[in-house]
């Protein structure tokens, strides 16, 4: 009989193979559903993904394990320069109207022109005040009016930790990749290199936010109740990260942007998200509404599609437009998950 080889490398470092869902727990007894390179094939490596059949939430296993993380990022894509967002530079009447209502409701101070009437006009409009929210982490001047300490982690190139401090926040920032780090200091802003452990020596925070970082690290259940301990009272998390149950992941299988393997370790399920934060201790948990939001996603979605087979994003269009109708209503199948909880 032929037995069955177990690779304990991949081409960076060593393998972790695990034996039960790292999002729910429960044990491993059901097959990959997607096999896949990385998203740019940077790495010679093929990776199995999982979609639990019990909680739903993607993973990949095994995994490079937890010292190898580091070749994983070396030539990761938040080392590459940003470009400053058009919100910030566009001269457009659509953009002072935008800036006009990030600045009535989120407090945030832009140095170019913009227009009042562009907050009445957005509130009116659900679907695109969710949008727009979210820019500011939906840290609303109704909700947050009082501005305390705030800290980014997994902070990447620190484009949040400007805009947060130019909605009045204290911002803090912290990564575990010193690249990202060392060009956050150049450009002034206040960060460390780790994890919430580099500020253990501070005071702590009112707001901790997480965007697109809880599906890249090893135990995610421990740092939701780490960032318990690390807020005050009354101290609100924010999470945003893929939804495994969004309509691109449904239609776009293997090639869903949201997979991003191996990166993303474990993609929560909404139901796993608010258990974990719940178990943390955290209260008043809501999955927040995105609204107008699938477009980013569907594209990078197809592009990967489109290296498998030839298909005319014409035909597509449609489809995304209906996902995003649905989103207006529910965040259930958006393409992201955005859920916040307090400490109280
Ligand atoms: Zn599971």
């Amino acid at each position: 009989m032929q037995q069955k080889i177990i690779k304990n490398k991949w081409s960076r470092g060593d393998l972790t193979y695990l034996e039960k869902c790292p999002s729910c727990g429960q044990n491993i007894d059901y097959a990959p559903i997607y096999k896949r390179h990385d998203d740019e094939n940077l790495m010679p490596d093929e990776w199995n993904i999982y979609n639990c059949i019990h909680c739903r939430s993607f993973f990949v296993n095994p995994r490079p394990s937890a010292n190898s993380l580091p070749a994983l990022y070396q030539d990761y894509l938040t080392h590459k320069p940003i470009k400053p967002e058009s919100v910030f530079t566009g001269e457009s009447l659509l953009w002072k109207l935008i800036r006009g209502f990030l600045s009535k409701r989120l407090g945030i101070k832009f140095d170019k022109k913009y227009l009042n009437i562009g907050y009445f006009l957005f509130m009116l409009v659900p679907a695109f005040r969710y949008k727009l929210d979210r820019f500011g982490r939906n840290l609303t001047l109704k909700n947050f009016n009082k501005k305390g300490r705030l800290l980014d982690l997994g902070c990447g190139a620190g484009d949040f930790l400007d805009i947060a401090t130019q909605m009045g926040w204290d911002a803090y920032g912290c990564d575990f990749d010193p690249i990202v780090i060392k060009n956050c200091k150049d450009k002034g802003l206040n960060v460390r290199i780790g994890g919430l452990e580099a500020y253990s020596d501070l005071e702590k925070f009112d707001v901790i936010t997480m965007n697109h970082v809880i599906e890249h690290v090893v135990d995610p259940q421990k740092i939701v109740k780490e960032c318990y301990q690390a807020l005050n009272n009354n101290g609100c998390l924010w999470i945003g990260t893929p939804n495994p149950n969004a309509r691109g992941a449904k239609v776009f299988g293997a090639a869903w942007a949201g997979l991003h393997p191996p990166y993303h370790l474990c993609i929560p399920s909404q139901s796993e998200l608010v258990q974990w934060l719940s178990d943390a201790g955290f209260c008043e948990i809501k999955i927040l509404q995105r609204g107008v939001h699938a477009k980013f996603n569907w594209v990078e979605s197809f592009k990967l599609f489109s290296t498998h087979k030839e298909v005319n994003f014409k035909f597509v269009r449609p489809k995304y437009i209906m996902a995003d109708l649905i989103n207006i209503f529910t965040p259930k199948n958006g393409e992201e998950t955005v859920i916040i909880g307090f400490k109280k």
